[in-house]
């Protein structure tokens, strides 16, 4: 297929205008430490860092069963009671058994070899660092998953909420003591994942100290995700313990989605929260020098343009220092609750439709003074010009300067090694395992190929790519090595190039996919797990497992 077929064929296909991850998908990752390779084995228990080194745990401790060797069976007099006699010799006959099976195995590992892997990168305490964490996986819908929502999402309990955020802390704790991240300035933390405002503010308040005491968060943007209702619970003290956070500057960010009951009466979101609060929130918010964003989704399956346009002049009028706009992602197959109605999903409307609504939408908000940061979202112009612009997401996307490190349940990571030209991906699985980055968590190693990638998916989610900025980093220019890509993209009008800058036009802004999958058509060998988003949420978390193992 050539890379003009690739486009168009991407272009047909549903679009999620959105580059939230980054180079690479979840499938071309791989599980973060080698499987069992004989039947004899327990998969190796193997701790890996964020620095791609791995120590081989398990080795060590099947070296020292070795070492001490068969036990010594329990001694038995003839004077012990008949009863505890045959108890006694049934037990030692059964570790006597058991020494039998296990020892074989024992010397498997210990015959296999120690696999320790050296770091794969350095580490560079000068670059920006960000935190990610997400505290859990819970909410509240009343419908499942709002029907269009692919992020992790369990059933809201209390008790098991209180032990996710103890678990992330811990892994706070114990990645953060490592001498290359200890006492590091951040930049922004962001606490998301859906609802993270459904934690109380007293457990956010721990997972922060726990942060703090790890890291520098005096000069760092924070920023806490959840529901407008949430906001308002708990007598706004969400707001309020926020507002004390001794950071740079503190903000929210709401899941708003709509203002039309109609659609919010189908996602079953009647009681998170309606203008009016989004108003009242972002009123209270400045008094309380909090900085306000909501997202909103649109092509909503039957949505006229006109209610689109409504929800965005809503928000607008409420005043929100940010808006996000997303496409809202639903077709036949996509594994979520409305993919499943045929009706739903023949009411959306095709991507012809769905990019030109995109472009009324956009128009509308930069008329109305906001200034578009990145593929989705839209700051107001004040605010993105003076210091409490918004940053994390900016940081994010600019993996030549940033490391990202991420903790919690789907998190993820990125940190970069320049001077190598190597850097490294890892994503927690939702079931969390003892040590982060371990066992079943997902990996993957950029080599100079793959960074370019990275570079260049995390540059058009901002809209542009520098050239000078590509050059600098990897010697060469961009047309030289992704011209047949950059020509046609450009030929579809979705790329716009001159002499500096290569930006997606506001129709590229909503093919942003399909460019990306056509500039990294065929260019990284690495095969990974083939692992799907939709398989790692099915997961459910095992936090008690967790929990045990510290
Ligand atoms: S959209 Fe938000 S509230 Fe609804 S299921 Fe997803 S994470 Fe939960």
């Amino acid at each position: 297929m050539t890379v003009r077929d690739h486009l168009v064929e991407r272009m047909a296909r549903p679009q999620r205008h959105r580059l939230l991850q980054g180079f690479p998908a979840v499938p071309a990752m791989s599980v973060a430490v080698p499987v069992a390779s004989s039947p004899l084995e327990r998969p190796p228990r193997i701790v890996r860092s964020f620095d791609g080194a791995a120590l081989d745990v398990g080795f060590d401790e099947a070296a020292a069963e070795l070492k001490r060797g068969k036990p010594a069976p329990v001694q038995i007099s003839e004077s012990d009671p008949p009863e505890q006699r045959a108890r006694l010799e049934a037990h030692n006959t059964q570790t006597a058994v058991r020494w039998l099976e296990e020892e074989p195995r024992l010397r498997a590992i210990v015959d296999g070899g120690r696999r320790d892997e050296a770091s794969w990168l350095n580490i560079d305490r000068s670059r920006d660092l960000i935190i990610g964490v997400i505290p859990h996986t819970q909410c509240v819908p009343r419908r499942e998953a709002c029907g269009f929502c692919t992020f992790p999402h369990d059933v809201a309990n209390q008790t098991a909420r209180a032990r996710s955020v103890d678990a992330v802390a811990r892994d706070a704790r114990t990645v953060g003591a490592h001498e290359a991240l200890r006492g590091r300035k951040v930049h922004a933390v962001y606490l998301g994942g859906g609802t993270a405002n459904l934690s109380s503010p007293d457990e956010l308040g721990r997972l922060l100290s726990e942060l703090r005491s790890a890291f520098v968060l005096d000069d760092a943007e924070l920023t806490l995700e959840g529901t407008p209702a949430l906001f308002d619970g708990w007598f706004s003290s969400h707001l309020k313990s926020l507002s004390k956070q001794a950071v740079a500057h503190r903000r929210i960010s709401m899941g708003v989605q709509t203002f039309d009951p109609r659609f919010l009466t189908l996602m079953g979101r009647e009681k998170f929260g309606d203008a009016a609060l989004v108003k009242k929130l972002a009123r209270k918010c400045r008094d309380l020098e909090i900085t306000t964003s909501a997202d909103l989704l649109f092509n909503l399956p039957g949505q006229t343009v006109e209610q689109m346009e409504h929800d965005v002049d809503t928000a607008i009028s409420a005043g929100l220092d940010q808006i996000c706009l997303y496409h809202l992602v639903l077709y036949e197959g996509l594994g979520t609750p409305w993919s499943k109605d045929a009706a739903l999903v023949k009411a959306m409307p095709d991507n012809r439709r769905a990019s030109e609504h995109w472009l009324a939408l956009r128009e509308r908000l930069l008329r109305a003074g906001y200034e578009q940061s990145t593929l989705t979202n839209f700051e107001r112009s004040d605010v993105k010009a003076g210091p409490k612009r918004f940053r994390y997401e900016a940081a994010s996307f600019a993996p030549d300067r940033t490391d990202a490190i991420g903790f919690g349940p789907l998190s993820l990571t990125t940190f970069v090694d320049w001077p190598q030209r190597r850097g490294l991906k890892l994503l927690r699985r939702k079931s969390v395992k003892p040590a982060a980055w371990s066992g079943q968590d997902l990996a993957y190693r950029y080599d100079d190929v793959g960074l370019r990638l990275l570079f260049l998916t995390r540059s058009l989610a901002t809209t542009r790519v520098e050239l000078s900025r590509y050059t600098a980093l990897f010697g060469t220019s961009l047309h030289d090595e992704f011209g047949a890509a950059l020509d046609a993209a450009r030929d579809e009008g979705l790329l716009s190039v001159d002499s500096s800058t290569v930006s997606l036009t506001p129709l590229g802004m909503f093919y942003a996919d399909a460019v990306v999958s056509t500039l990294a058509q065929g260019r990284t060998q690495q095969g990974g797990d083939g692992v799907h988003t939709s398989d790692l949420l099915k997961e459910r978390p095992r936090s008690e497992q967790y929990l045990s193992m510290g």
